[in-house]
């Protein structure tokens, strides 16, 4: 059984398709530069050749029907004919209050989903184009949508309002929402199989540091809080996001500089975090090379990171009394065994005891913890097209 999994951006889209006996990829692909000059796309099915196709693609249905040609195609594809695929799976970004598990798309939810643009406007929109690109060439198949949102609809009211007038919540919507959740829950998942332990009986902190990153706190398979916000903006300092700032410095600068909202909204997002305070790169490989030369505003950039992560830590294990498991996950988390270490030094009094030498390890799924640690600290390379591919099998066999 064959899943489509698609991961539309405003300008690019990611697909894999998964065979589910397997549960490997088959075929996958980027769509890069959609609606501007230079597109391209970059595909590959397993024991084929690899292919780039540089040609106009105005739009994701244009993207898509690039895909889907591609995917049959007698030299380079994967598949027979496009019956094979059983679901397509969407990732969504934002699901707002509505919704709390994936579902399968149909009138209904393609109106709730065009409500929810307002709370996400850069990325529901290009989700709900590949849904609608989906519908139209493939009318039979079923499509399910799978929110980025929804892992943290657990949280308690306590953490996600916010210290705002409670109308501005009625109104407008705004509480901390949450992402990365397909990502946590997917590694909290898998930390309950390496660790032969029911998921209901553990309490896990992960930590998805990517050029995103969000932290969450999972007491019994559920979210119970998460370091992302009303946007992905809040909580740790990213790549190139700022993380959690007092607000007050937001309107300061805006005067300061003469910033317009939209001027604002991309410093924070684009120009900020690592990339901003040390000035050379928002890629940790960089900023890790340059503060091993010596460079100050690098090493910086390294310290602020990791004491971020250190005081979520802190945090969700007060919040969760106690914390059995540690994940380290996405680009940073699985591959940056300096950063692991960084977090976790100085943490034995809390029952984290990182083996430095197991912790030697990348991109593999392993407990780095010493044998006594109290608490496991385990490496799990996230697969967030995998976890689509499961909720959308789970909704439409
Ligand atoms: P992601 O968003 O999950 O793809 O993660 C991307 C981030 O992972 C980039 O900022 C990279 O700097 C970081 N990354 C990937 N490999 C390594 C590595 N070996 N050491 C440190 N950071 C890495």
């Amino acid at each position: 059984m064959k899943i489509l999994v698609l991961n539309c951006g405003s300008s690019s889209l990611k697909y894999q398709v998964i065979d589910m006996d397997t549960r490997n990829p088959i075929a996958k692909g980027l769509v890069e530069r959609i609606g501007l000059e230079g597109s391209v796309l970059t595909h590959s099915a397993l024991a084929r050749k690899k292919e780039v196709i540089k040609t106009e693609i105005k739009n994701h249905t244009k993207a898509i029907e690039l895909v889907l040609k591609q995917l049959v195609d007698p030299e380079y594809g994967a598949l027979k004919d496009l019956k094979e695929i059983y679901a397509v799976g969407h990732r969504v970004v934002h699901g707002g209050e509505t919704f709390a598990k994936s579902v399968i798309i149909n009138p209904t939810v393609m109106k709730a989903l065009k409500d929810c643009i307002e709370l996400a406007p850069l990325h529901n929109p290009p989700n709900i184009a590949g849904i609608k690109a989906c519908q139209k060439m493939m009318p039979e198949t079923p499509q399910v949508a799978v929110f980025d949102t929804a892992f943290h609809q657990t949280i308690s009211p306590s953490s996600y309002i916010y210290g705002l007038p409670y109308e501005f919540y009625e109104k407008y919507g705004i509480r901390k929402y949450g992402f990365h959740g397909t990502s946590h829950k997917y590694v909290s998942q898998r930390a309950a199989i390496l660790l032969k332990k029911p998921i209901e009986e553990l309490k896990i902190i992960s930590c998805h540091l990517g050029n995103g990153a969000s932290i969450a706190a999972i007491r019994g398979g559920r979210s119970v809080d998460t370091s992302m916000g009303f946007t992905p903006l809040d909580g740790l300092m990213m790549g190139t996001r700022s993380g959690a700032l007092d607000p007050a410095i937001v309107t300061y600068i805006m005067c300061r500089e003469n910033f317009t909202v939209d001027q604002m909204n991309d410093f924070l997002n684009n120009k900020c975090g690592a990339l901003g305070v040390s000035g050379i790169s928002s890629d940790f490989r960089d900023i890790e090379v340059a503060a091993k030369q010596g460079n100050n505003r690098a090493q910086l950039a390294l310290d602020i990171f990791d004491y971020d992560v250190k005081q979520y830590i802190g945090a969700y294990a007060a919040a969760m009394g106690g914390v059995d498991a540690l994940i380290f996950t996405a680009g940073v988390g699985e591959n940056a065994p300096n950063t692991r270490a960084s977090i976790c030094k100085n943490m034995e009094f809390f029952g984290i005891d990182l083996d430095l030498e197991k912790n030697k390890v990348r991109g593999e799924e392993v407990d780095v913890a010493k044998t006594n640690s109290r608490c496991r600290v385990l490496v799990i390379p996230t697969n967030e097209e995998l976890m689509i591919a499961l909720e959308t099998l789970e909704l439409t066999k």
